[in-house]
Formats: C-alpha cells, structure tokens, sequence
C-alpha cells in the first residue's frame, strides 16, 4: 500500500421511504433552494412532485434549473450560476443521474467564484469554497452521489474533462432504489457497465500488499456481474436495484482507493470519444475497456490472470499467465454484450474519420494513466482496436 489520508463528507441516507429525510435535511442549510434537474425523467416518474411537496413542508424557497443534458453542458453551468447570485441560494438540490449530480457540483463551486468555472477543469485555478449540494439520486452508475469529481463538456471547443475538489462532495444524498425503476434497460446497462468499469480503474495499480483492497474490487464485480442479467429482465426488482446501487456507490467513493491508484486511463480516452460524439458514457467504456486491457496486459500479466480467474471463472490449467488473462478479458467482452452492451465504435456509427482529433483531446494535459502511462500513438492504437 502507499500512505494515504481519507476523507469523505457525505452522508449517504439509503433505503426504501429515504425521500422522507429530504426537510430535516434541507433545513441545515437554509431556505433558498436551486433544484436542479435534467430532461424529464423526474417529472414522469412523479419524483418532481414528491420532491417539491417536501421542499414546501420544508419551508423552503425554489428556483428551478431544468434541462441539464446527458454528458452536461458549461453553458448550464453559466446559467445554474447566474441563477444562484440573482436568487441568493444556499443550497443546491440536484434530482438526477450523475450528468445532474456533476453539473450541480460545477455550479456550487462556480457561484463562489468570480471567474468562470472552466478554470477549474483546465486546471488554471482551485475551488476554494462551494455552495452546499444535496443530492436525490435516480441512476446507479457514476459514484457521483458520494465524491469530489465531477465530468463537465464544454461544447464551444468540444471538451470532456474531469475535475474535482473537496468543495465538490454533496453534503447529503438520498438514495432510494426505488427511484432508479424508471430508468430504462439501456440506461440501467451503461451503469452497469460504468460501475464495472470504476472498480476496474482502480484494479489496475502498481502497488503492492493490497489483499483487501483487491478483495473488495473482486466482490463487487462478481456481486454486478451476478445482478445485471437479473435485473436487465426484472428492472421493478428492489433488491436488485438496490444491490446495484450500493455497489455503485461503493465502487467510486474512495474505499475501495486506499492506499492504490489506479489507473484511470480509461475514462479519459472514453471522455474523448463522447466529447466529439456525445455518447453515452457507459457505452464508451464497454467498447474500450476490453481493448485498454489487451494493450496493456503485458504490464503485469499475473493481474490480468487474477481477474480471470477470481472474477471471470476462467479455469487457469495449463495457461499461461497472458492466456488465462486474454480469456478472462474475452468473458468481460462477452458479458457485456450479452446484457446489451455494445462493443465497438461502429456501434454508434464511428468510424476512423476523428480518431487523431480524439486521441490529442486525450493527451490534453501530456501522457496519462498510472498502470502504463500512455502516449498519444497508444490511444490511437487503442481507437483503430475500438472500430
Ligand atoms: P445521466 O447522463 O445522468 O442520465 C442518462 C439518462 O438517463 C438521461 O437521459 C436521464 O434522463 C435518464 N435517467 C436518469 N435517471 C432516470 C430514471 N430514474 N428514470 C428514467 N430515466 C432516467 O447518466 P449517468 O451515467 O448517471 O451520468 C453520466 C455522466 O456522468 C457522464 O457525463 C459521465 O462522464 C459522468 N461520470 C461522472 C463520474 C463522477 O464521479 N462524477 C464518474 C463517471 C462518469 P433525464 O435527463 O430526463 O433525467
Ligand atoms: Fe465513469
């Protein structure tokens, strides 16, 4: 293990009913409230509604941001700001999938802040305050009710950038596996797909003695990987919602980081294909893990064997390390596209035209990835195995 400090501020209030918790919490804060959420969902699954009946016994005063898109958008950010100094708000409540969760934490931070928002993501400035964030979560997959980090496109210049900061993490966040029934089967795969691919990041390290850690990844992939074909054809099924969302949770909000890091290469070259074709990330992610994987399983062969065989059941007799490994990477393949998940670029009609385009996105703030560092060449090559 490496030396570690942690730290995490949100309290996570889960289960059946939880919505309930929603005015003794938002009292903490104060009475001006920003709600902010995304295309509708919330609206037809009666959440809306619900949501603003306890934001009246709670006292409190709403403005509304509604609209925030999938893979959300700086402009929306601009606008959540503008409404917070006009409003004077005091707590930001985000009702939403991750791309709400995310945008809200931009607009925290941004509205204690005079200049614009962006700076954070280029890394030319550093949060140094935020407005609170209460969060009401519907979609299990980005860990976002539960960390700093937030992923925010800029449309001008077609960037996708992660950034995060203390100052981002929700004060609050509700998470009731009921509110995620709604959510279709395709959405409820990318999750999947995104929860699978957050514990996988952090699977793929370079440091040693981390048994436990390396355990906790094992488990939760074998529990996702027990769940999703379940759940894809029983999605009214609370303990199955349940069982995914607290994974997702789990599987990005820093318990199972301590003391590695991991290597995150991945995400980054997925934010570089949504940021030119705003794609879901889910989807991304299951085109590129498995290609990531096979680029690199040379780095540590024996890694890639103890996935296969802990977590894949890939029967190691008479394999070598890199044999039982690329089996273990064609069953994650294989599962993935048997739960709905697709497995190339072609998939959502990408073809070689903007690969060079994508691969300097990537390589933005110079080579990256903490398993193997990656070069521009790298992630090309990884996009023409992606086709
Ligand atoms: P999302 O983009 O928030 O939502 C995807 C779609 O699902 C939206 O159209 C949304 O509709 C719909 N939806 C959400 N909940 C629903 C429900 N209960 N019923 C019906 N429809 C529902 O998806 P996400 O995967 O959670 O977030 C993706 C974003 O998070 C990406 O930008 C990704 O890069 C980022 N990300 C962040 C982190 C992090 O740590 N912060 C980690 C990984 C990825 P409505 O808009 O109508 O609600
Ligand atoms: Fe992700």
């Amino acid at each position: 293990m490496g030396p570690f400090e942690f730290y995490n501020p949100t309290t996570l209030i889960f289960g059946k009913g939880k919505l309930s918790s929603l005015p003794a919490e938002v009292s903490k804060y104060g009475k001006k409230v920003l709600l902010v959420y995304g295309g509708g969902s919330i609206k037809r699954s009666g959440l809306y509604d619900q949501t603003l009946s306890l934001l009246k016994e709670a006292g409190a005063e709403v403005t509304e941001l509604a609209g925030v898109e999938p893979n959300p958008r700086l402009s929306t950010v601009h606008r959540g700001v503008e409404l917070c100094r006009e409003n004077s708000i005091e707590l930001i409540l985000a009702v939403g999938g991750g791309s709400v969760l995310d945008c809200a934490k931009a607009i925290a931070v941004g509205a204690k802040y005079e200049g614009d928002m962006w700076d954070f993501v280029e890394r030319k400035a550093a949060p140094e305050a935020g407005l609170p964030l209460g969060t009401v979560l519907t979609m299990a997959a980005t860990g976002s009710e539960m960390n700093g980090g937030s992923v925010i496109t800029n449309e001008a210049t077609q960037e996708k950038m992660g950034w995060g900061s203390l100052y981002a993490y929700p004060a609050f966040s509700i998470l009731d596996p009921e509110h995620t029934f709604s959510l279709p089967k395709d959405q409820t795969v990318y999750g999947i797909v995104d929860i699978m691919s957050h514990v996988l990041e952090h699977y793929f390290h370079l440091d040693s003695n981390t048994p436990v850690q390396d355990g906790f990844c094992e488990t939760i992939l074998r529990t996702v990987m027990e769940t999703a074909p379940k759940l894809v054809e029983d999605l009214n099924n609370f303990e199955l919602r349940e069982t995914i969302m607290y994974c997702s949770t789990m599987a990005l909000n820093g318990m199972i980081s301590m003391g590695l890091r991991g290597d995150w290469a991945t995400h980054n070259i997925e934010h570089a294909v949504s940021a030119v074709y705003d794609i879901p990330h889910g989807g991304g992610l299951a085109i590129l893990f498995p290609n990531w994987m096979k680029y690199n399983i040379d780095v540590q062969p024996e890694r890639f064997k103890q996935l296969a065989v802990q977590v894949m059941g890939v029967d190691p007799a008479g394999k070598s390390d890199k044999e039982i490994g690329l089996e273990g990477i064609e069953a994650l393949r294989s599962f993935w596209t048997s739960i709905g998940a697709p497995s190339s670029l072609a998939d959502y009609d990408i073809d070689d035209k903007d690969i060079e385009v994508m691969a300097d996105k990537s390589v933005r703030f110079g080579p990256f990835g903490n398993f193997r560092k990656l070069e521009r060449q790298d992630v090309i090559e990884i996009y023409n195995m992606s086709l």
